[in-house]
């Protein structure tokens, strides 16, 4: 049966005039309609992801259907059973992806790797002489990603070009594709290859979104969930099988669920299971499970004492903030 809410994905990189100005308005609209979630606005494009009753999304693409700059926008359709947002927000911003290549900033109308479809980009995977490299955050492919496909050894997206210049030697004379998400990321980070000088560059059309949904490739080669930017927090993508690849922050062994670490300054999203939540007080290290505040405290109440006798049962105390401190 078809449910009653929808979240729709989206991006398109088309010159917004007065950018901020339309900002605003595109925040009253999507207001009045019903909308939830998260848009970003630049003088490059937009790039949004939204939820709300079908009539609402519909009423949505309807009205961007009908503003040429955004008339050939695909939308990445899932169903759902409520909203996956609290809020509406529309924000101006200098990029509507945060490369931060500022002033070499590509245009990717201009230059971007080839377009390769769900059909050929499984091809690719399978090809022995091309690298993929997943074109997200850590956190993203460790909860998953295409098999075998490289992981950068970057905490934000942004580290990105600076990592493939250290690695460069990998790859130069390899068929390199990418992928993200939706295939937004990958657009400007494909574009910025080609113009690093990588001979043959290519890129999931659509993203992974859309790779799951093609009804060919059914998602096959992905393992474990996509992480997404809202309260759902992960999808399934893989029709075929699933393989869970996320491993336990504390133990390692298969998980899929993500929290954040309880020391509000650390805030790493890791893996972990309830009752590894509950044992190491939801914090990744000693340090950040004697760091004050900490939310898992707060939010048990727990009492110093009972706090210094958790510690304890795993080897630890209060005294190690200021060690990790005077490192
Ligand atoms: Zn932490």
């Amino acid at each position: 049966m078809e449910k009653e809410y929808r979240v729709l994905l989206y991006y398109k990189y088309t010159p917004i005039a007065e950018a901020e100005i339309f900002a605003e308005n595109h925040l009253a609209f999507c207001k009045e309609t019903g909308l939830k979630g998260r848009i970003l606005i630049a003088e490059e494009g937009i790039n949004g992801t939204v939820s709300g009753t079908i009539a609402q999304t519909q009423a949505y693409i309807d009205q961007m259907n009908a503003d040429p700059r955004f008339a050939d926008i695909t939308y990445k359709i899932d169903e759902a059973d409520g909203h996956a947002f609290k809020k509406m927000f529309v924000r101006y911003r200098p990029e509507i992806v945060s490369l931060h290549l500022e002033k070499d900033n590509l245009d990717p109308n201009e230059v971007t790797g080839e377009y390769l479809s769900p059909e050929a980009f499984r091809k690719a995977i399978l090809d022995e002489n091309t690298v993929v490299i997943d074109a997200r955050n850590d956190y993203e492919y460790d909860l998953g990603h295409f098999r075998g496909a490289v992981r950068p050894e970057i905490r934000n997206f942004r580290e990105l070009p600076q990592w493939i210049s250290d690695n460069k030697e990998q790859f130069m004379d390899k068929r390199v594709v990418t992928y993200c998400t939706g295939g937004i990321r990958c657009e400007k980070f494909s574009g910025w290859l080609v113009k690093e000088g990588f001979k043959d560059v290519g890129q999931l059309h659509g993203g992974i979104a859309t790779y799951g949904k093609d009804e060919n490739v059914k998602g096959d080669l992905w393992d474990g969930k996509m992480y997404v930017f809202d309260e759902r927090i992960s999808v399934d993508i893989n029709r075929v099988e699933h393989v869970i690849v996320g491993k336990d922050w504390f133990d390692g062994t298969p998980c899929e669920r993500y929290v954040n670490c309880a020391n509000p300054s650390c805030n790493r999203q890791m893996l972990c299971s309830e009752e590894n939540e509950h044992k190491y007080m939801r914090s990744c290290s000693p340090a950040c499970r004697a760091h004050e505040p900490n939310y898992y405290v707060q939010k048990n109440n727990l009492t110093r004492p009972e706090v210094e006798a958790r510690l304890a049962a795993l080897g630890e105390s209060f005294a190690v903030t200021d060690a990790a401190a005077r490192q």
